[in-house]
């Protein structure tokens, strides 16, 4: 395993086992995790430690590219990984601090009809250090610190589970990047087997749902996920989920016009989530040259939104950042590699 994806007491137990002290196992979760660094023949391990070490694998991610949008303060990157792939990330410049949307695969398999990260299907997941190496690599370029995170990137962060919950619990270990569990966020399509995972290890962190469908019908035509879970094992899997995380579940919805932006898609909409303690995220469809189909226009986006408020629904509209350098999923990739 590498060396950069372990926890503390994995790298105490490693020097422990080559005959070295326990120590150096903390010494080097702080030199990756705290110090951000990799050059181990400049840490503070003793010669005999980074001997031991020298054969052993560290992952490195480096920033290839960088793009800055004109319009606002939003930055997109492309991360090379040590097998010469290609991933993106967005940092996002709120008020609140930064926020950095993470990849969690290269590729994705989970076929939804609209998403550009999944036209090439999945070739590998993404390991714990690539995930922070996507974090590491911008703080150290911006001089910044990182406050929030969305695994909304390429990939769906709930088929690469243990190495994202790996990468989610050095996120929070507070020897390391110490974030808060509250600010991290993953999005899934409705792995519902994997919902009662997460559920299940109680780590405290947001949960999205991708909907973007409200029946079985139109939703398994968009997103090959449902007609393995359709929406009644999602509801079921979403109710157990904030039952034992006290949690509310945020629902992605893309706006596609003519699809799913009708009247029949409120009550729907309606009698899927009504007992459910949600908010609703409503997502302005971004074109891709595989799709074919629009985003409604402003107005009706707004008028969908007031029905669903009047519904009783908690709602809001996604913010566009970044249009102009294609800030969103898996476009950027595809435009550089296809190209
Ligand atoms: N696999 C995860 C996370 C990655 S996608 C998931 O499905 O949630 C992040 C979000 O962007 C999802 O809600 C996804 O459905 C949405 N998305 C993907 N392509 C899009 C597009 N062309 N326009 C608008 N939203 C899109």
């Amino acid at each position: 395993m590498e060396l950069n994806s372990m926890y503390e007491d994995e790298l105490r137990d490693f020097f422990v086992n080559k005959g070295e002290k326990a120590f150096r196992g903390s010494q080097l979760f702080t030199f990756f995790y705290d110090k951000k660094r990799y050059d181990i023949e400049n840490s503070n391990l003793s010669d005999k430690a980074i001997s031991i070490i020298k054969d052993e694998e560290i992952n490195k991610v480096e920033i290839f590219k960088t793009f800055d949008s004109k319009l606002d303060e939003t930055k997109k990157f492309l991360f090379k990984l040590k097998d010469e792939n290609l991933i993106e990330g967005v940092l996002m410049d709120y008020k609140h601090g930064y926020s950095q949307c993470i990849s969690t695969q290269v590729g994705c398999r989970m076929g939804c009809d609209f998403c550009a990260s999944t036209k090439s299907g999945l070739v590998r997941n993404l390991s714990a250090a690539e995930m922070l190496g996507q974090v590491y690599e911008i703080e150290k370029a911006l001089n910044i610190k990182v406050s929030n995170f969305i695994l909304m990137g390429s990939g769906e962060p709930l088929d690469n589970f243990s190495e994202v919950i790996r990468f989610i619990k050095l996120l929070h270990d507070e020897k390391g990047h110490n974030t808060s569990y509250r600010n991290i966020t993953i999005s899934t399509c409705g792995m519902v087997d994997k919902i009662y995972e997460l559920a299940d290890i109680d780590i405290p962190i947001n949960l999205a749902v991708s909907l973007h469908q409200t029946n079985d019908n139109d939703r398994s035509a968009l997103m090959p996920i449902n007609r393995k879970f359709n929406l009644a094992d999602l509801k079921r899997a979403l109710e157990y989920y904030c039952d034992k995380t006290n949690n509310r579940i945020t629902f992605e919805y893309t706006l596609i016009k003519n699809q799913n932006d009708g009247k029949k898609n409120i009550e729907e909409l309606y009698n899927f989530a009504k007992n459910m303690k949600c908010h609703i995220n409503l997502i302005p469809l971004n074109p891709i040259d595989e799709f074919d189909e629009k985003r409604p226009s402003k107005s009706e986006i707004i008028e969908f939104k007031d029905k669903l408020e009047k519904k009783g629904f908690n709602v809001t509209i996604r913010r566009e950042l970044g249009r102009d350098i294609s800030a969103s999923c898996g476009q950027l990739r595809r435009k550089v590699e296809v190209k």
